[in-house]
């Protein structure tokens, strides 16, 4: 192997005490704990866990976590009356509604009711809008986890070459714009995308967020380009037992990449720690509390 890994989880670790030490200098301005709520409808397992652990980690850093539990069935107008309540409420500083949502609510009415101050996943249209035109707003965790990774490898990004491979609200299009921010020349590719090897063997940076076992192969890499792996695909791993695997096939990749992130272990624990960090900001935000600016 010659790639260098991209130990995400120990950058998340120093992130999460970083936000910890922050914010209990906040309590103790603020008289108050930051805190986030989280809304979880129905009883996906899936769900269920990622909810579990935002909690934890959550109390772990010293913030309030509430945790809001929905039956299946819930209303549109049922939820978005909660998501109101959750805006009034003035000890509330970040509200996360777990996706996806019941078929019978419409993800996006919801998330453009939340108040765009405490849309700590930077979903809202308004956050989006922020990003894409360079104003100061929340940006989804899980991109801004893969430029935090990145900056601490690479330094400054400027005039690089980077292909985020998917274009989704939450993942490929804020990363694209995150590239773009930092004077990256970026393309976005999807599946649409005409021969996507080409493409790819062009970047010096690469973002995978297609959610495929293992589809970007070496001979798509640039040699000593660092390649961040976003997907999180289960597999069979035989003897009735399955594995996590990421969007690159890691073992060949490491080969030629400068740098990787692994499946498990890379990108993944960016996402909650990213997640923490944004609660703290909209925490000094909405309580007028000064945070220097590259504090966090
Ligand atoms: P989506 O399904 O919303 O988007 C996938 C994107 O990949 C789409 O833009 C799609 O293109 C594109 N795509 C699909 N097939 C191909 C192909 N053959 N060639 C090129 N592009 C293709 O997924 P998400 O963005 O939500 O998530 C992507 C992956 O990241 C998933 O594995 C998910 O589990 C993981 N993930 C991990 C997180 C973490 O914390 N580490 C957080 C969020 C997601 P098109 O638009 O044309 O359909």
């Amino acid at each position: 192997m010659t790639a260098a890994i991209i130990d995400g989880k120990a950058f998340a670790e120093t992130l999460r005490e970083r936000v910890g030490a922050l914010a209990a200098d906040f309590s103790a301005k603020a008289g108050r704990r930051p805190g986030l709520t989280v809304v979880l409808v129905g009883e996906d397992p899936a769900s269920a866990v990622y909810v579990r652990s935002k909690g934890k980690a959550t109390e772990a850093a010293g913030m309030k976590s509430d945790t809001i539990r929905l039956p299946a069935q819930t209303s549109q107008d049922a939820l978005l009356e909660v998501v109101r309540r959750l805006n009034a409420d003035d000890s509330v500083d970040g509200i996360l509604v777990q996706l996806p949502l019941p078929k019978q609510i419409d993800e996006q009415a919801i998330i453009a009711a939340i108040d765009p101050n405490k849309d700590v996943d930077g979903f809202h249209p308004v956050n989006a809008g922020r990003l894409a035109t360079g104003l100061n707003g929340f940006v989804p965790c899980t991109p801004l986890g893969c430029l935090m990774l990145l900056k601490d490898r690479l330094g400054n990004l400027a005039g690089k070459g980077a292909v985020v491979i998917g274009r989704s609200n939450i993942v490929g299009k804020p990363m694209a714009q995150l590239l773009l921010g930092e004077s990256c020349t970026v393309t976005i590719a999807h599946s649409k995308t005409q021969n996507l090897p080409a493409v790819v063997r062009r970047a010096d940076i690469v973002i995978a967020a297609v959610g495929r076992p293992e589809m970007i192969k070496a001979d798509w890499i640039k040699p000593g380009a660092a390649v961040i792996d976003v997907g999180i695909n289960r597999i069979d791993a035989g003897e009735g037992k399955t594995r996590l695997v990421g969007d690159v096939a890691f073992d060949e990749v490491s080969e030629v990449a400068g740098a990787f992130t692994p499946v498990p272990g890379g990108v993944g624990p960016m996402t909650i720690a990213v997640l923490l960090r944004n609660t703290l900001v909209a925490a000094h935000r909405n309580a007028g509390v000064p945070l220097e600016k590259d504090a966090i």
